[in-house]
């Protein structure tokens, strides 16, 4: 059973080492496993500690873009990547917590398919965050056709056989967490209040998060 975990980082240097120093206890646990970060165009030092990363742990792999294509486009190339019975897919700023991985694989052992998180807001969360959180779960549950739970992120465990179905998926703007949704099989949720950003800062602008919500909106909604 190997275990692959893809981890999108864009501009994240002070974050690599203690990402990997929390995660590789948990996964030495398990038969087998890679981790698979995917530089998304970094202009810092991200690249280099990831080279360094690969020189002391021939399991921790990495993918570089030529630029910066965007979080979704940086997942999808992680999945096309990965050779585990089962990915689970988490940010690299530690506000996904590494030490919930053992739950999500213990669901997948029970036998879903698809074990994705809510995020649960806590005092942690800024009043922006949670207004534009709203209005957006609000809209596009309303007009789309689909159901996105609110808080679903890009952290979730899926199963090899649900990869390969996404991989065929030739989506150019991508909206995993709708694509997810839309996809069926047997998914199971689970509850976490997200950590603080380690280092650095959101790599999400406004822009980029109002890009996002055009995307999930137009994908799947006629209206
Ligand atoms: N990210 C990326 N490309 C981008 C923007 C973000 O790969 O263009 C990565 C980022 O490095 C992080 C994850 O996606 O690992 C989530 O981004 P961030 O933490 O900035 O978003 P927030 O948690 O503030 O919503
Ligand atoms: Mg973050």
């Amino acid at each position: 059973m190997k275990i692959s975990v893809v981890i999108p980082s864009y501009n994240e240097e002070g974050n690599v080492f203690p990402m990997l120093e929390k995660l590789i206890p948990i996964l030495d646990k398990y038969d087998d496993y890679e981790v698979i970060f995917v530089d998304d165009g970094s202009s810092d030092n991200t690249l280099v500690k990831l080279k360094e990363s690969n020189k002391n742990n021939k399991k921790v792999h990495y993918l570089s873009f030529s630029r910066n294509f965007g979080h979704q486009n940086a997942l999808r190339a992680g999945l096309d990547y990965s050779t585990g019975d089962c990915v689970i897919s988490m940010d690299g700023d530690l506000q996904h917590p590494p030490e919930m991985i053992p739950d999500l694989i213990n669901k997948w052992k029970e036998g879903y398919d698809i074990v994705y998180t809510l995020r649960e807001d806590d005092k942690n969360t800024s009043f922006f965050k949670k207004l534009t959180a709203n209005l957006f779960y609000g809209l596009i549950n309303s007009i789309a056709n689909i159901n996105i739970p609110k808080g679903a992120a890009d952290f979730r465990l899926l199963d090899r056989s649900v990869v390969e179905v996404l991989k065929n998926i030739k989506e150019n703007t991508l909206f995993l967490r709708g694509l997810i949704s839309w996809l069926g099989y047997k998914q199971y949720g689970i509850k976490y209040t997200p950590h603080e950003r380690f280092s650095g800062k959101t790599k999400y602008s406004l822009k980029k998060m109002l890009m996002f919500a055009v995307t999930g909106i137009t994908s799947f909604s006629v209206k």
